[in-house]
């Protein structure tokens, strides 16, 4: 009984493993690898396994990091079935087919270049026939079913606190009449989220695999996330300016209009003009409107008031560009929500390139901003940027919020794998500083032995 430590070990991001037992081999997760376009373009083609070698497949949940490259393993020919949550199958349908569309872009943008210089064509990673291709394979479950992934390999959903249908999965090995139990929680939520339940507590574990994120760093906490957004909104408004605000299509964006529904419905906020400028967003929202048993009490019972939290009816969801371009060029008082979360593509740039030099208008920084990336050097506080090409001043003010996160910060690591107790560790999921405090921590807290693998490693279970 094996882990193969894959990928998203020393990294966050490009999660996968294998679990081998009885020489059958599931892989959990097969996440886009995200960071420089030449690396990543090399470590997201070249799979470290025999796509023909897996068995069959479990999928986390539909973050790009975890199942971007699922396209990828069915185009070098895996056949087998994709184990996840009905919900998270869901929503893979509309994340593969934009991570494919981001595929094709790029890799036309690139031949555009390569033509003027007379270089080979690049093929893009994989295409939106190749992504469509990958969906027959799933196979949708609900927490607390258990499936058999492969012969002696026994898993379980179990709430994540994450995402929408974010799942933590128990595996039970059973090799030559020896049992184990091993649990991975990568990505692993947190407790008190507006839209989705807490995380589940895995139980009499062997074995936990867990993801490091911010396995040194607190975030605010959730409960604040909403007087801080009413904070910056307000003040916004009142001396005459636009929020704009970068999010991701998929969670944030929803958290934020269920907040937004939140203060309206306390009237706390004035009926301003509210837009969701991201056809994703709108297509998520959808999901997440057909999947109300996977969400939390406070959101059914908001819904119960307002008709939908997640559509209300004073939240505009813009559809063609000719709106999005006269919502951009308009300097009116609003709230634009709009992808993508790290200000790289979609529709929030032309929102930034009308709206960054204007003093009284704000830019809200509600999610994890990679290096790199426009959204990182906001927040980083650069008064000259470069959007589509150009320079600009940034006069507007950049506000960042902490308490937006959907990941498990290092107190909730140490009291989650406190409430386990396993008897061996392992961390995945973070950078070398965030794991080797969060390592500190647990042998101080006396939790099992702790492991720090790195990519590539096979560990004997
Ligand atoms: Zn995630």
């Amino acid at each position: 009984m094996k882990i193969h430590f894959l990928g998203g070990v020393d990294t966050v991001t490009g999660s996968q493993h294998i679990i081998e037992a009885n020489g059958k081999r599931v892989l959990r997760d097969c996440g886009l690898f995200q960071g420089k376009r030449k690396e990543a373009d090399l470590i997201n083609r070249a799979l470290p396994f025999d796509a023909k070698s897996i068995h069959s497949m479990v999928l986390s949940h539909a973050h790009v990091d975890h199942c971007g490259n699922i396209p990828s393993l069915v185009k070098k020919g895996f056949q087998g079935p994709i184990y996840t949550t009905t919900a998270t199958s869901e929503l893979c349908s509309i994340m593969l087919r934009d991570a494919a569309k981001i595929q094709e872009q790029d890799a036309a943008y690139l031949n555009q270049k390569s033509n003027r210089k007379g270089l080979e064509p690049v093929i893009p990673l994989y295409t939106n026939e190749d992504a469509e291709k990958s969906l027959p394979f799933f196979r949708g479950y609900r927490y607390g079913d258990t499936v058999e992934a492969a012969p002696g390999m026994a898993v379980t959903f179990h709430e994540a606190g994450h995402i929408l249908g974010a799942a933590l999965t128990t595996f039970e090995l059973v090799e030559k009449g020896r049992k184990l139990r091993v649990g991975f929680a990568i990505d692993l939520g947190r407790n008190e989220l507006p839209l989705i339940r807490n995380p589940e507590v895995m139980k009499n574990l062997d074995v936990l695999v867990v993801e490091s994120t911010y396995g040194d760093r607190l975030h605010d906490e959730p409960g604040q996330a909403e007087e801080q957004l009413f904070q910056a909104i307000s003040k916004t408004i009142a001396r005459g300016g636009k929020v704009i605000i970068p999010s991701f299509a998929l969670e944030r964006a929803q958290e934020i209009i269920f907040h937004l529904s939140s203060l309206v419905s306390k009237k706390r906020l004035p009926r301003i003009p509210i837009y969701v400028d991201s056809p994703m967003a709108a297509a998520v929202s959808k999901v997440f409107e057909m999947n109300y048993d996977y969400l939390d009490d406070d959101i059914r019972a908001l819904s119960n008031i307002v008709g939908s939290a997640i559509e209300p009816p004073w939240v505009h969801f813009i559809g063609s560009v000719e709106e999005s371009k006269t919502i951009s060029d308009a300097d009116t008082p609003c709230v634009v929500i709009a992808a993508s979360g790290m200000c790289e593509h979609g529709r929030v740039l032309h929102h930034l390139k009308h709206g960054i030099t204007n003093p009284l208008h704000t830019i809200l920084i509600v999610g994890f901003q990679a290096q790199y990336t426009l959204g990182r050097r906001l927040v980083e506080g650069e008064t000259k940027v470069k959007i589509f090409g150009d320079m600009f001043e940034r006069k507007a003010e950049v506000i960042v919020l902490n308490a937006f996160s959907a990941h498990a910060d290092r107190n909730d690591l140490l009291n989650y794998i406190g409430l386990i107790d396993p008897k061996k560790v392992f961390l995945a999921h973070g950078e070398t500083d965030q794991r080797t405090s969060l390592a500190e921590a647990l042998r101080d807290q006396k939790t099992g032995d702790v492991f720090m693998p790195v990519k590539g490693d096979v560990v004997e279970l």
